[in-house]
């Protein structure tokens, strides 16, 4: 029985059949191999440009204590770039809508405390009732947000509150605490393309601190109030955040304090006589506006 296993192997089948496999899987390696070179020489002018992208960035460094007004609106841009190619924040794509809440944002800018950055308004294809801001003067309103509001001077609020939060240059100290927090800051500063990946995270986790948001009530509230508009306004939408109703308010509240401390600080600021003094408070002209939404 045992010497069975002592035959030399038969000129087989099987080594017919290994040598078959063995063409085969030169054949399927050449194949995954000038699939690997296409592959490369298709993403080669990508890679080209990406690398003189980290050279470029690799160079500077950002001093977040003391950044310029370029320097910041150049961080704004790329953390723009990034949020929009990765599709985390969806482009609206809606000229009449855009161009009017371009025109809403601009002239609010031309009234705010900083009104020497430029200001980039976005429309977020997104129904929940949000709104944020970055730096350098990016600010973004959900398509949701737009639609929930009654009138000009309620939508013109967000506006005002969110470029409150450039004017107090919100974001470019969240992002020092967040890349001291990191171990990212040096003596130097931080590097740009982590400031930027920081910037990115920020945007969309926000988790926003109190002091800030009540700052940006204010400075907003000014805002709204020099361009022209009715403070109710700012009282009316927010006063819906604290009813909410909608399944979507919650995205909003949980990114910003007490709703209900908000409107107390508003109430006490806005005499009521003066509340409804000013434009924006016409419901029909607003919902024409916005129709298509
Ligand atoms: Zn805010």
């Amino acid at each position: 029985m045992l010497s069975r296993f002592s035959f030399p192997k038969p000129p087989s089948s099987s080594e017919q059949t290994r040598s078959y496999l063995s063409k085969r899987w030169s054949y399927r390696l050449l194949s995954f191999l000038l699939g690997l070179v296409l592959a490369l020489g298709m993403t080669l002018p990508v890679r080209a440009i990406s690398w003189i992208d980290l050279i470029r960035s690799g160079a500077q460094v950002l001093q977040l204590s003391n950044i310029s007004d370029k320097q910041e609106m150049e961080l704004g841009a790329s953390i723009n770039r990034e949020l929009v190619s990765s599709g985390q924040a969806k482009v609206y794509r809606n000229r009449a809508i855009t161009n009017y809440i371009n025109r809403l944002g601009q002239e609010m800018a031309r009234n705010s405390a900083r009104s020497e950055i430029d200001y980039t308004f976005q429309v977020v294809d997104d129904d929940g009732i949000n709104a944020f801001a970055t730096m350098g003067g990016y600010v973004y309103l959900n398509k949701g947000l737009i639609a929930r509001a009654d009138n000009e001077a309620e939508l013109a609020s967000v506006i005002g509150h969110e470029i409150g939060h450039i004017v107090g240059k919100h974001s470019i100290k969240q992002l020092r605490q967040r890349a001291i927090a990191q171990g990212a800051l040096s003596a130097a500063g931080v590097d740009r393309s982590q400031a930027v990946q920081i910037g990115v995270e920020l945007a969309v986790n926000r988790r926003k601190s109190r002091r800030d948001e009540l700052e940006a009530d204010q400075l907003g509230l000014s805002n709204l109030t020099k361009s022209g508009y009715a403070p109710a306004g700012m009282l009316g939408f927010m006063q819906k955040l604290l009813e909410g109703g909608s399944s979507s308010v919650p995205t909003f509240v949980s990114t910003h304090p007490a709703t209900s401390e908000r409107i107390k600080r508003l109430q006490a600021e806005i005499p009521p006589e003066k509340a409804n003094q000013g434009k924006g408070l016409n419901n029909q002209a607003y919902k024409n506006q916005i129709r298509g939404i």
